[in-house]
């Protein structure tokens, strides 16, 4: 895939923070067996072909979001810019909330995203579970060299003797049992021998460390639980922290990005490594972990957890909504994957945490799709308008560019008929100030076709517009030279109705009408937006063929694609990716 180079591209500190890397050869020796893998995997191995590793570790429990996207684009764009590798790890150390379901749908989410864990004959995919093996090897040598302990003290305890910001905490009296007495129960806990909450094995740091990180972090908990890949193998699971910098550092990881809140965590991520190493399980160098804001955007939630609870509650219809924030929902709805890494590539990467527009989202679909996307009419919200001088049975081919700017693609050509499809709000019996669309006795430019002036219409019983009429002018079809020979201020869209395509059109809007919808303790189902979906029965221009993911821009009304599950060539479903302008303006 092409990628933007460094020279068009704002750099940032990550990137700065490779270059020196790469300047002072700090990963240039490190020898990679192909293969994840403790020292005694790695030691005889060649220096990794690779100049630097980065991952993306998500967890499965959930579809990926947008937010993911701007971790996507860093670690796998990074590791192309600097021809090096990047792991796509499933973070499966949680039996209870993960699912192959989600596995699927995340590989696929980073392959549409245009992204490969391919690295020359390396097929960089790997799980966290995987290493289970590995980890309870490691948490037997810290236990042994006195790095580690099992505390049966409960969850509760633990918690009130860890302290607050301003008090140190108090050390576990199990704390300074003897090594043997903790190795016989870490495997017995293994071997499933204890219930779950009745133990835990304790890295031993530092009670009263300033970093509350750093008392005596939990290693590993009893989970009676099935795991989706190791199914009942395994009855003890590794907690995150410990689980991650293991899984990096097994993986060659030169370079491990995360998201700022992981900040306070670094220094045990340093200290578990360094210990492994001194215990002759690793070899330096090590990963080295790095932190970044987080992407949050106005008008969406970005934790799988809660849009959880909109897909289980029924509040959208399923991971791949078009209006949710989900990679699968933004591609149904339209967005590409190139307007994605422009959208990750304009937000760009700082430490400073910030909430983007977003209008930004939705101008980085535009950006994309305006050079690109083949123009059609359409008409959403159809009126009928009878050209009553024109015979009917009759019609005239007009012509219009496919695209504007774009003359190689050639001319559609649709049929000018007596009976057209107007959108309903380009007539009004009364037109307010500056309306300079269709009303009594006014004269527009259909376009591509002719001028006609407004002669009348008519009205139901309850007084809705039921037609309207008007009188073409003879010599005055565009591309003709009576073009110009009369000046009108509006210019309407139209369709023939005995030609125009039947299509079901997908309104969609922001699904939340608060721009910060799960912002404090704010109840998000609260503030959902209640017009954030709407239906209608519009009309194609003939000949717009909607095959599934077709991608269009109806003039003057925006972006829309014929959703790639729904619509067929025959019966077209519609979604509407976009409006040409922002209408929320701003904030
Ligand atoms: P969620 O709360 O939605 O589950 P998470 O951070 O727990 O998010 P993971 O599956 O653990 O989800 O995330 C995988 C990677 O994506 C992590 O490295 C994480 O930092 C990154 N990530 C997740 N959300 C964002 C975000 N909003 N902005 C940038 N990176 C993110
Ligand atoms: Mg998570």
């Amino acid at each position: 895939m092409n990628t933007t180079s460094s020279s068009t591209t704002p750099s940032h500190f990550l990137r700065t923070i490779i270059e020196k890397d790469l300047a002072k050869g700090t990963y240039a020796n490190k020898p990679w067996a192909g293969r994840p893998g403790p020292a005694s995997v790695q030691r005889q191995a060649n220096p990794d072909p690779a100049p630097i590793r980065t991952r993306f570790p998500p967890e499965p429990n959930g579809y990926l979001h947008i937010g993911h996207a701007k971790s996507i684009c860093l670690n796998f764009g990074l590791a192309l810019e600097y021809n090096g590798a990047c792991h796509l790890r499933f973070d499966d150390t949680n039996p209870e909330k993960e699912e192959a379901e989600y596995v699927k749908s995340i590989i696929e989410a980073v392959e549409w995203l245009g992204y490969s864990w391919k690295y020359q004959d390396e097929d960089n995919l790997y799980f966290a579970s995987d290493y289970f093996g590995y980890m309870f090897d490691f948490a037997v040598e810290l236990v042994k060299a006195g790095h580690a302990y099992i505390d049966e003290q409960s969850a509760d305890e633990i918690r009130e003797n860890r302290g607050t910001l301003t008090e140190k905490g108090t050390n576990s009296p199990w704390r300074d049992r003897p090594v043997e007495e903790s190795l016989a129960l870490l495997h017995e806990m293994r071997d499933g021998k204890h219930p779950d909450g009745s133990m835990v094995l304790r890295a031993k740091i530092d009670m009263g460390s300033p970093n509350i990180n750093m008392r005596d972090p939990v290693l590993y908990r009893i989970r009676h639980a099935t795991h989706h890949r190791t199914g009942d193998d395994w009855c003890i699971y590794p907690m995150y922290t410990w689980a991650h910098p293991v899984e990096d550092a097994l993986e060659g990881i030169t370079h491990s990005f995360c998201t700022l809140e992981f900040e306070d965590q670094r220094p045990f991520y340093d200290w578990i490594l360094e210990r492994l190493v001194e215990l002759d399980q690793l070899d330096q160098p090590l990963p080295r972990q790095y932190e970044f804001a987080r992407l949050n955007l106005t008008y969406v939630i970005t934790s799988k957890r809660k849009l959880n609870v909109l897909v289980q509650e029924g509040h959208v219809n399923g991971w791949d909504d078009p209006r949710l924030p989900t990679l699968a929902g933004l591609r149904r709805r339209g967005y590409t994957p190139e307007s994605i890494r422009l959208f990750c590539e304009r937000v760009g990467i700082s430490k400073a945490d910030s909430r983007i527009d977003y209008g930004v989202l939705e101008q980085a679909l535009r950006d994309d799709l305006d050079p690109r996307a083949e123009r059609r009419v359409a008409v959403l919200d159809p009126l009928k308008l009878i050209i009553t001088n024109y015979p009917s049975g009759e019609s005239e081919l007009c012509h219009a560019p496919v695209h504007p700017h774009k003359p190689e693609l050639g001319q559609r050509e649709f049929p000018f008929t007596r009976e057209l499809w107007i959108e309903r709000d380009d007539f009004e019996a009364e037109p307010p100030k500056n309306y300079f669309r269709l009303y009594p006795g006014n004269t527009v430019r259909l376009r591509y076709g002719y001028i006609v002036k407004c002669t009348g219409f008519n009205r139901d019983e309850n007084g809705r517009i039921t037609e309207v009429h008007a009188e073409y002018i003879p010599d005055t079809k565009s591309g003709t030279p009576g073009a110009s020979r009369i000046k009108v201020r509006g210019t309407i869209t139209w369709i023939s109705t005995e030609h125009a395509v039947p299509a079901k059109i997908r309104l969609y809007d922001r699904l939340f009408s608060d721009p910060h919808p799960d912002a404090g303790d704010k109840d998000f189902v609260e503030v959902l937006n209640p017009k954030s979906f709407e239906t209608v029965d519009g009309w194609l221009e003939p000949n717009t063929v909607a095959k599934p993911g077709a991608i269009w821009q109806f003039e003057r009304l925006g972006y829309f694609v014929a959703d790639p599950i729904d619509s067929t060539v025959e019966y077209p479903v519609i979604n509407r990716a976009v409006t040409l302008r922002d209408s929320w303006g701003g904030k």
